[in-house]
């Protein structure tokens, strides 16, 4: 709903939606609990958005007023109950208490947590620090499981850290952009605007993607090249690109000498036959005089991008995609400086964040691994406790684990990992497994069906802190309006520790930020107050780069040289069978947002009512599907119904949908394969049959 009026004062903060990070101006009336947004204004010197915005930042804030919001803590003894409103004592008692004795049942690696990147990067550090040094285990986890933790992974062999190499504003010096596995112009809106503002001055793109989605042709847009390469076979597309370049003598020789290292490894893997256009023609769809084009173009530059998302990340070589992409750009030179580079663009608003953050099993904040004896004892001697050097379970093992009985314990912060995670009953059955279930949200939801205790959580229009967005960029959260429900997040999460017998306490999230600066490299000198001063910074924000870092790995990569990773393609299990004829892929509209817990309750809500199944016209004609007839969409997992649209952006054999309506729950169907290396699950993979609902 928007409310018009006459402001009484503005605050700078951040959009709470997506990756790209826009800065806002609220303008608002009123003060204390009276106080209320009138409207959101793009703020002109943000950054990442330089006085744009998108349909959701601008208008779609209203969920946090919205009835639904829960404002008091809620028990109830078994999932069976209705839910009784009690104190934040009451509840934070029955947590500690809960906690305490399924630990002492056992063990101490019987409980963990889920931490949010809905959240600000201060209320992740709390979460990961409370499972750490109060839980006193590593079964910390974050739903960036979900979507980018191979980026993580890939990233950070290849390069030595785990984030994008460039700014926003990099794309500006771009002659060639590869884009794959992405559709910004839906998910990213703000930067899709400026890749088109580039792409109307002359840059080239070439599009990477099953679906011909809007960068492919879009007025005054046209790619040079649409690839549309079959679901699940990346890393064999990616190699036939490598294997072009090099095969074709179009590789920067002099970077790989002076920058990289296991050169000559990869350079002889690359070139074998297999790796070639033509062998892979069959298996990727994508036809060899095209990638071959493709190719030379993406060569010759001279300044080429890499832009992904998660058509990369979300496949069982996931991890070694993102590693096929890293070869891709130190192959060609393309890293170090404007107008090139590796470029996740990260989904949720502080995806960048909680990974940053320390929210992995096997790593504190900045990503070193919690082996690392130096490191581990930074955070003891600070902490005053001591922290297992083995990594602690991610989610899919906790879930395992759950229906094995050892795991019976859990605190979920914002997220509904119910609808979210692949395959909802083996989610759905580990969390009926568990003795304590805790959802810390703003809303009831899919999750908090099988939780006994209810902490009501902040909308970001409450909250103080910081967001990461895809660009490294740390961006100031202000708070608008007194926390509706008396407390900040990161209070209740200290309450929790501390009511476990380990006294944790901040004066206000500043403090936080002060923490992580002192014990986190890449943090050093960031403070709430330089970030006041300075608007926003691009970590690393240290003494060698006191104003943040726009390019990262200039003249050296962060692990000295960059390294050339063998990608050998194994094809997914997840194969297409006669009963199976089909895959599915997913992805996301530019109305609403991941499980549409907060569009959904908005006015966006009008504009994508339900989740639809896009389907190639022969396919749909061979099953008599017509658009708009509810169709059943069936997996080896599970069965769900959803309307059909008949459309020409799928090629025949793949279908695709949205995730946004727990009605329609498309991860019903989604399986349990994952990365290799991280677990992510492979979303975008998934053989299936449709038919007309109730055909016989
Ligand atoms: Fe918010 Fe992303 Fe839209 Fe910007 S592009 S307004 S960050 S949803």
């Amino acid at each position: 709903v928007i409310e018009l009026g006459m402001p009484s004062r503005t605050v700078i903060t951040t959009c709470a939606y997506c990756g790209v990070g826009c800065s806002f101006k609220a303008e608002v009336q009123g003060s204390g609990d009276a106080t209320r947004v009138v409207r959101m204004v793009p703020w002109k010197d943000g950054a990442a958005n330089e006085g744009h915005s998108c349909v959701k930042g601008r208008f779609a804030y209203g969920y946090a007023s919205h009835r639904d919001r829960q404002l008091h803590p809620m028990v109830r003894d078994t999932i069976d109950d209705p839910w009784q409103v009690v104190s934040w004592e009451e509840a934070i008692t029955r947590i500690a208490t809960g906690f305490r004795a399924i630990q002492d049942t056992y063990g101490v690696g019987s409980i963990g947590g889920i931490a949010s990147s809905r959240c600000t990067d201060e209320e992740v550090y709390v979460v990961q620090k409370m499972v750490r040094a109060a839980f006193n285990n590593n079964n910390i986890d974050t739903c960036a499981r979900v979507c980018h933790s191979p980026t993580g992974y890939g990233l950070n062999q290849t390069f030595g850290t785990s984030a994008g190499t460039q700014d926003f504003a990099s794309v500006d010096h771009t002659d060639v952009m590869l884009l794959i596995g992405a559709n910004p112009t839906d998910a990213h809106p703000v930067f899709a605007s400026r890749m088109k503002r580039r792409l109307r001055a002359g840059a080239r793109i070439i599009v990477a993607d099953p679906r011909r989605i809007d960068l492919v042709r879009s007025p005054h847009v046209e790619a040079s090249h649409h690839l549309p390469v079959r679901p699940g076979t990346n890393v064999a597309f990616i190699n036939a690109m490598a294997h072009t370049i090099v095969t074709e003598g179009l590789h920067d020789e002099a970077f790989l000498r002076d920058r990289c290292e296991d050169v000559e490894a990869y350079l002889s893997f690359i070139a074998r036959p297999e790796n070639s256009p033509e062998e892979t023609e069959a298996e990727t769809g994508v036809p060899a005089a095209d990638l071959r084009e493709a190719a030379r173009l993406y060569a010759a530059g001279p300044n080429s991008a890499i832009y992904y998302g998660l058509g990369v990340t979300e496949h069982s070589q996931g991890s070694t995609m993102v590693m096929g992409l890293a070869n891709l750009a130190m192959l060609t030179g393309n890293i170090g400086r404007e107008g090139v580079g590796v470029n996740p663009l990260r989904g949720q608003n502080n995806v960048q964040g909680s990974c940053d953050m320390g929210s992995f099993p096997h790593e504190f904040p900045g990503y070193r691994h919690v082996g690392i004896d130096e490191v581990r004892g930074i955070y003891e001697s600070l902490w005053g406790v001591t922290i297992p050097a083995q990594p602690g379970l991610r989610i899919p093992n906790m879930f395992d684990s759950a229906v094995a009985g050892s795991f019976r314990g859990l605190f979920v912060h914002g997220e509904d990992i119910v609808q979210s995670d692949p395959n909802t009953q083996h989610v759905e059955a580990a969390l009926r497994a568990m003795d304590l279930v805790v959802v810390h949200d703003l809303f009831l939801n899919e999750t908090s069906r099988f939780a006994t205790v209810f902490l009501p959580g902040t909308s970001f229009l409450e909250k103080d802190g910081t967001f990461i967005n895809a660009e490294r960029r740390i961006n100031r959260v202000r708070p608008i309006m007194p926390s509706k429900v008396g407390k900040d997040e990161w209070q209740v999460v200290c309450e929790i520790a501390t009511a476990m017998g380990y006294p944790m306490s901040y004066a206000n999230a500043a403090e936080i930020m002060d923490e992580i600066a002192a014990t986190t490299p890449t943090f050093a000198g960031v403070s709430f107050a330089r970030l006041d001063a300075e608007g926003s910074m691009q970590w690393p924000v240290n003494d060698a780069a006191p104003h943040g870092t726009p390019t990262m790995h200039v003249e050296h990569f962060v692990r000295g040289r960059g390294r050339l990773m063998p990608t050998v393609y194994v094809p997914t299990t997840e194969a297409t069978t006669r009963r199976f004829p089909l895959v599915l892929t997913t992805g996301r509209i530019l109305t609403q947002y991941n499980v549409g817990a907060q569009t959904r309750r908005t006015d966006n809500s009008r504009w994508h009512p339900a989740d639809v199944l896009e389907i190639h016209p022969s396919d749909a004609e061979l099953r008599g599907i017509h658009t708009g007839d509810i169709v059943e969409l069936s997996s080896r997992v599970g069965t769900t119904s959803l309307p059909a649209l008949v459309s020409d952006r799928m090629p025949p054999g793949v279908v695709y949908t949205t995730f946004h309506h727990p009605i329609t729950g498309a991860n019903v169907v989604t399986t349990e394969n994952s990365d290799w290396a991280t677990n992510c699950p492979e979303y975008k993979v998934t053989a299936v049959q449709v038919r007309v609902a109730n055909a016989e």
